[in-house]
């Protein structure tokens, strides 16, 4: 029977079947990245649902013969449909699928268990609870938040709101915002509430520390504040669903009845209250599940505890424990490459993994000579993955910080290449720089009305709707611009009123284009935040408004490299680049793009292609984490989470200097690159030859202009460039051939339309994108 059984599970290797298997009581399956600790959960939920315990390691029931187990292989192979005569032959106390709850950390990946269920199970999968912590958490509490003193409908508040609310209860305690920064302060609260402590217990924690003791008291008002409107912060979530079991027994003892079957994926993430809310809901049953792995735990900063996984044994007593040594995902070279970083941690249990996969090729070291060139590196190779077979999709580009991803979407952008950011925003999708943009393009061109109805109340100066709708429908009645309109308020009735800020909005603008006729974009964009008041707006938002000052520093770098890039390229020409952006959003409706994302949402994913940009101390490891061994222990873990996403093939990449956040940086190697084994790296180093690729003498040029670095003069040789006039026929190495439709001269480069025979009509710049003229 066990023979029988194993066929079944046929491509398992022993212990994952074990796992498998093993049904029922506390399980803790302690694997490395890549041996199929996520497969496993999967197929677990899938044998629960299809067999129940008749497929279990002990429990193979003495009346399973082997007819039956042979029916049962058939209808695993999915040979076999008849529900009838499978009903009779598995156990009666089969889970039903909603008695099943499968915790898993992100969006992403609780969609991809999903999927993966609906492969193997069909419809039923659907009724299988397949959540993260705080979808499952919300659920229960839409049904049964009202013992806590909430109503049903509560509001879930975001990091802004929840800002907004600690600055208020701040003012209304007479605490210094200098003192105390806001942004701590929510911070520390939520920290308290990972550890299920509430106002009170922080207080009392605090041992008369007076900061704790302020805090202590911030936490109470802002906690009233958020109950009086029916509100609940994220970090709520769990906590309150904690309470709600602790004091509730009844409401408890439901859930547990519910849930019989729990597992929880990327255990190694999850704080005391999500440990809590796990233990009390299996509490009963005991039939619990936990994956984890020590070495990938990169949620410390957000309370999470390893020890979690280490004491399971402990809370959970007679808990089966299981580990899995064969990686499935990566190549010999690529494991031996995490491996070898790993190691180098001395806060971990130690275990090595080992694969029967190809040696694979060499993980490839690219040290450009900015930033730039590390974009065009990472593009490139996509291209060439992409004309030798593989798709899009199969690429991922992953860093240590959002603000990196600006120079490498630019670079896709000119390329043609579809790209799809995880967990954030494309870099002109975000409102301050959407803002931004509409600001600028107004300057350039007052008729735009669209980008001026964006911005003539943005941030609010006194020009309400009903003014924008009266100017409207004046606009609309005489056909004129509705800037003239503005302009003109004083002839018109419905606008009399406004005179005044409207006024001051139409002047503002007039000067704002002087300044566009006489200094360079970056100094435009600094007069646009100050005069329009937009700096002080977000200087007003505190930790958000900080990052979003940042993304506008983005903005001006690009604008920096523009100007770098086109001797004599002026505003409208600017946003003529931009409009590529806002091109590329209609070729997004299709599936197959590159994935850009942080190292942190990467967890759990894999890719045949991986890029692991930035590769440089200061940037990863992180500056803040430079003076701390554990933080650097926990940047090495999560080099260990980056470098195990590769399935074939894994590239690092560096720049010798570095334009971010409008200023210009020279960082080392990374110092996870140098503890990966020489023999495993093929280093490619652009640093010193920089003109391997010669269409583009923008990248030399460059130092000079940003003035200071260095005044060597550009000795680029000069590039063979296309000409193209519409009519031409050309070829791209992925859409195939094409007619050019237009082309306007930009930034050294031609910005080519061309209809392609796949892919469409597109935009691209000529050279980058090595279009070829036939
Ligand atoms: P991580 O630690 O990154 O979350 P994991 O341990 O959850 O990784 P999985 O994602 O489950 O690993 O599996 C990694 C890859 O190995 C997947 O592509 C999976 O299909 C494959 N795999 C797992 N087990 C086997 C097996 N027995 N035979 C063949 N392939 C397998
Ligand atoms: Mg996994």
């Amino acid at each position: 029977k066990q023979a029988a059984l194993k066929r079944v599970f046929a491509r398992m290797n022993d212990r994952q079947r074990e796992a498998v298997l093993q049904t029922d009581g506390p399980v803790l399956i302690l694997a490395g990245a890549g041996s199929g600790k996520t497969t496993v959960l999967v197929n677990r939920v899938a044998n629960l649902v299809r067999f129940g315990r008749a497929a279990s390691t002990e429990g193979v029931p003495s009346w399973l013969t082997e007819e039956n187990i042979a029916y049962l292989r058939d209808f695993a192979a999915g040979s076999q449909t008849d529900e009838e005569r499978l009903a009779e032959i598995i156990s009666e106390d089969r889970p039903k699928p909603w008695n099943i709850l499968a915790i898993t950390f992100t969006n992403k990946a609780a969609g991809e268990l999903k999927e993966r269920l609906a492969a193997m199970l069909g419809d039923s999968a659907n009724d299988v609870m397949a959540a993260t912590f705080h979808s499952a958490c919300v659920r229960i509490l839409r049904r049964e938040i009202e013992p806590l003193g909430y109503g049903k409908s509560f509001t879930i508040y975001d990091t802004d709101d929840s800002l907004r609310v600690v600055k208020d209860a701040m003012k209304s305690l007479n605490v210094d915002d200098r003192t105390f920064p806001p942004k701590s302060v929510l911070s520390v609260i939520g920290r308290a509430k990972d550890e299920l402590l509430g106002p009170e217990q922080l207080a009392e924690g605090s041992n008369g520390d007076y900061r704790m003791g302020v805090i202590a008291k911030i936490y109470r008002s802002y906690q009233n504040t958020l109950k009086s409107a029916n509100a609940v912060d994220f970090d709520d979530i769990i906590l309150l669903t904690v309470r709600l079991f602790q004091q509730y027994p009844d409401v408890l003892e439901h859930y547990q009845n519910r849930y019989k079957y729990i597992m929880v994926d990327e255990y190694q993430d999850t704080n005391h209250a999500q440990y809590q809310l796990v233990s009390l809901l299996a509490g009963r049953h005991k039939n619990l599940c936990v994956v984890g792995d020590d070495d990938q735990s990169i949620y410390k900063f957000r309370g999470a505890t390893i020890e979690n996984i280490l004491s399971f044994e402990n809370q959970f007593p007679g808990a089966k424990v299981i580990r899995l040594e064969q990686n499935y995902r990566c190549t010999q070279r690529i494991l031996d490459a995490a491996n070898a970083v790993i190691a180098h941690n001395t806060e971990r249990k130690g275990k090595t993994l080992w694969t029967q996969n190809d040696s694979g090729e060499q993980v490839q070291l690219y040290r450009a000579a900015d930033e730039q060139g590390e974009a065009r590196f990472i593009v490139d190779t996509v291209l060439k993955n992409v004309e030798n077979g593989a798709k899009y999709k199969d690429h991922a580009v992953l860093y240590r910080m959002n603000a990196q991803s600006n120079m490498i979407e630019r670079a896709f952008v000119k390329a043609g290449v579809p790209y799809k950011i995880i967990g954030g925003l494309r870099f002109f999708e975000r409102k301050e720089i959407r803002d931004m943009v509409a600001y600028l393009s107004v300057i350039n061109n007052p008729s735009d009305s669209v980008r001026l109805k964006r911005i003539i109340n943005e941030p609010k100066r006194g020009i309400g709707d009903s003014t924008v709708a009266a100017a409207e429908q004046i606009s609309a009645q005489l056909g004129i611009p509705l800037f003239e309109v503005i302009a003109n308020a004083e002839s018109y009735a419905a606008m009399q009123k406004k005179t005044k800020p409207l006024g001051e909005f139409v002047q503002m603008i007039l000067e704002l284009q002087k300044t566009a006729e006489d200094e360079p974009l970056s100094t435009l964009l600094d007069e646009v935040m100050s005069r329009t008041g937009y700096h002080l707006y977000l200087l007003a938002q505190g930790f958000e408004g900080q990052t979003r000052l940042e993304n506008i520093e983005e903005l001006k770098s690009t604008m920096v490299k523009f100007e770098e890039e086109n001797e004599d390229g002026d505003l409208s020409q600017f946003l003529e680049e931009v409009a590529l952006y806002t091109d590329m959003d209609r070729t997004d409706l299709d599936d197959d793009t590159v994935l850009m994302m942080t190292m942190h949402s990467a967890k759990g994913l894999e890719f045949p292609y991986v890029f692991l940009a930035g590769a440089e101390e200061g940037i990863f490891p992180g500056r803040m984490s430079m003076n701390s061994p554990s933080e650097i222990e926990e940047e090495r873990r999560l080099a260990y989470v980056g470098i195990t996403r590769a399935k074939k093939r894994l590239y690092l990449t560096t720049a010798a200097q570095r334009l971010l956040f409008g200023q210009t940086t020279r960082n080392r190697l990374s110092r996870f690159v140098g503890e990966i084994p020489k023999e495993l790296l093929d280093v490619e180093d652009a640093t010193v030859v920089q003109h391997r690729v010669s269409a583009y003498p923008q990248q030399e040029s460059r130092a000079i202009r940003t003035g200071g670095l260095s005044s060597v003069e550009a000795t680029q040789p000069v590039a063979a460039k296309i000409d193209l006039k519409p009519g031409d026929l050309v070829a791209h190495k992925v859409f195939g051939e094409g007619m050019v439709l237009s082309v306007t001269p930009m930034a050294n480069d031609l910005l080519v339309e061309a209809a392609f025979e796949r892919g469409g009509t597109k935009k691209l710049m000529a050279n980058f994108a090595k279009l070829k003229k036939l």
